[in-house]
């Protein structure tokens, strides 16, 4: 049992009222700010804190649909391993390789639980806007189920993922214009057409299904919080998600504390860096950097993002595009493990703050996509 909760007036509303914004909130939304009244999935933590048997856990007591809407699309359990080469000066550095997940991206999360909700609704078809990923990941998960996965893109997306999302049979709309401007067409179409919408932290279950990158990073060190987690930051989803995974643990009583969050921006597109330090939003007006992923005017989940990094007494820190480079060349070269630039941007902003952790932190450093996802960037990286 599941339902939603306002993050900014806290009114709750079934799963059946209402899909994405708070219709109390949400209308002083305007195109081109960050989303207002996000919605978050809460549920029943004092009965999950009663079922939930460390011996033996049960997950799905954090998933608010049923395991039968879900088609069968393996998307998860990604690999988290300790790297010895980043556990240097008494720091203990494990890798979460969500690039492994079936299109490649942590994204797949998202789109496999949207994909269950279209599958409940009786719906047909599921748009979204993106810079690529979360489009590559709608449109596999889409295949899978056999529904249609319209996505609008900016025409500036990497080769690769537009010929991804192509080849799984999504209708691609490019769009003359950034990941804004795909955004607010999208909101368009759903509006017209009554499709369901997947835009990131627009509709609440994107970000309910990246949480479970915080669940097994949870359970695959043992049942412990690690101290501090890299998280590269576009928009401000995944670092909600990751937030919003370790709270729910909390709710329910299974930890006792939370792990910092570290927000890396990059130094080009910066809107939540500027923000945590300002308390004041402004978007960026020109993004500019290699790490597509993270390339954002207006990151729609600001708020959000900026409660993660508060309230697990986290930090910003911003990385240019050369170190990007450099940390994606020494990420695949010392661990093997290839990341495309935006999550190659984890490692850099781990790579300029190591120094100052305290000895004997553990680190997650969050590997959110694969390097084959942009290849042209990756090629930078050997000049
Ligand atoms: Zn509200």
């Amino acid at each position: 049992m599941a339902w939603y909760r306002c993050t900014l007036c806290g009114a709750e509303y079934s799963a059946a009222e209402t899909h994405y914004l708070c219709p109390l909130c949400g209308q002083d939304w305007h195109p081109g700010q960050p989303l207002k009244g996000v919605l978050e999935t809460v549920y029943d933590y004092e009965a999950i804190g009663r079922q939930f048997d460390p011996q033996n856990p049960d997950w799905s007591l954090f998933s608010p649909l049923d395991a039968s809407w879900f088609p069968a699309f393996p998307v998860g359990k990604t690999p988290l391993f300790r790297s010895d080469y980043f556990s240097q000066n008494g720091l203990d550095v494990w890798i979460k390789n969500d690039g492994l997940n079936p299109s490649g991206s942590l994204k797949d999360r998202a789109s496999i639980l949207m994909v269950a909700e279209a599958r409940r609704l009786g719906l047909q078809e599921i748009v979204c806007a993106s810079t690529g990923n979360a489009a590559s990941a709608l449109a596999a998960c889409c295949a899978a189920a056999q529904i249609t996965a319209t996505i609008f893109v900016p025409a500036s997306a990497p080769r690769a993922k537009r010929i991804q999302m192509k080849l799984c049979g999504a209708n691609v709309i490019e769009v003359d214009g950034d990941y804004d401007a795909a955004f607010d067409a999208s909101i368009q179409y759903t509006k017209q057409y009554g499709t369901l919408n997947r835009n990131t932290a627009y509709h609440p279950l994107t970000i309910e299904g990246k949480k479970t990158v915080a669940l097994e990073i949870y359970a695959q060190l043992g049942q412990r919080v690690p101290d501090f987690i890299f998280v590269p930051v576009g928009d401000g989803v995944i670092i909600s998600a990751v937030f919003k995974g370790f709270l729910d643990l909390l709710r329910a009583q299974l930890i006792q504390r939370l792990p910092h969050l570290v927000c890396v921006q990059a130094e080009g597109s910066d809107a939540i860096a500027q923000f945590l330090e300002s308390g004041e939003f402004h978007a960026v007006a020109q993004p500019s950097t290699i790490a597509d992923s993270i390339s954002v005017k207006v990151p729609s989940n600001a708020y959000l993002a900026r409660d993660a990094v508060v309230q697990t007494r986290g930090f910003s820190v911003r990385v240019s595009d050369k170190a990007i480079l450099a940390a994606q060349r020494e990420l695949a070269a010392k661990t093997g493990v290839f990341g495309e630039p935006a999550a190659a941007a984890a490692v850099a902003g781990f790579d300029v703050v190591k120094e100052k952790l305290p000895a004997g932190s553990s680190c997650v450093l969050l590997i959110t996509g694969h390097g084959l996802k942009d290849i042209d960037a990756a090629a930078n990286a050997l000049i």
